[in-house]
């Protein structure tokens, strides 16, 4: 299938575009690529740096420790990616920890897009007029987004933990969809998400330890009953679910 035909594609920049190759070409992602059902570009940012040492970082203005990434470099990429894109809208992800927390939700809105950009900071992270610039064209959407309260040391690990969650929720991606029905933070109305019941598998007894006895009754509506209080009882333990 040509990348044209491709109804999500992924572009990834980064200054280590073989680490994001690499990992991205194992598992269920894998298979969704080799299938076409997804398309994932990763490309390495210095290819759009002028100089012999391909430089993409400079030092902060205002002083300070660190260098930052420079705009005209990540405005090259990004300008590249658009021109051979075929999408009406582009959502570029730049991963931060100073963006909005990814949520399950985020993943859901971005599994619709047709053309993901996603650009991985190094050092002291992008300077801020690349987000200002693109939330100023009318062809983007630009997300700015964390994946947990903990810095690492670049984007690209964020980068991973996006499309994992994003593409997995592409239709076609995951074998039996019913999987994704009543998974933790799933949300199937406006209520809270609940986190999942524990899961169990053979052998019925390991080191001594059972698995509870409704499991093994075949009862479906008493096993649905009992998943749905365990939901809710480790929700309450781990997150303070406030519904009852
Ligand atoms: N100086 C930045 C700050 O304090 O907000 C941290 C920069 S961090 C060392 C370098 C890059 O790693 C960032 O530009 C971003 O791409 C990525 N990064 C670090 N922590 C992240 C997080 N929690 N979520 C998403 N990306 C993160």
């Amino acid at each position: 299938m040509k990348s044209n035909e491709v109804a999500h594609h992924i572009d990834v920049y980064s200054i280590f575009p073989d680490y994001v190759h690499s990992a991205l070409q194992n598992s269920l992602i894998g298979k969704a690529w080799q299938s076409g059902l997804i398309e994932i570009g990763s490309h390495d940012l210095r290819g759009f740096a002028k100089d012999l040492h391909r430089t993409v970082d400079d030092t902060p203005y205002g002083g300070g420790a660190g260098m930052v990434m420079m705009p005209t470099i990540w405005g090259e990429a990004i300008d590249q990616s658009v021109e051979f894109s075929k999408a009406k809208i582009h959502d570029l992800i730049i991963p931060t920890p100073a963006g909005e927390l990814f949520t399950q939700k985020k993943a859901e809105e971005l599994s619709r897009a047709e053309h993901i950009i996603i650009a991985c900071g190094r050092y002291e992270g992008i300077d801020a007029r690349v987000s200002e610039y693109y939330q100023s064209q009318p062809n983007f959407r630009v997300h700015e987004i964390s994946i947990g309260d903990y810095v690492i040391n670049g984007g690209e690990a964020a980068a991973l933990v996006m499309i994992e969650a994003i593409v997995r929720l592409i239709p076609g991606v995951i074998g039996n969809p019913d999987s994704l029905l009543e998974e933790s933070h799933t949300l199937l109305d406006d209520e809270e998400a609940l986190l999942e019941y524990p899961s169990y598998t053979k052998p019925a007894i390991w080191r001594g330890l059972g698995v509870p006895e409704i499991l093994l009754s075949g009862h479906h509506g008493k096993i649905a009953q009992w998943r749905l209080e365990r939901s809710k009882e480790r929700t309450r333990k781990v997150r303070g679910l406030t519904r009852e």
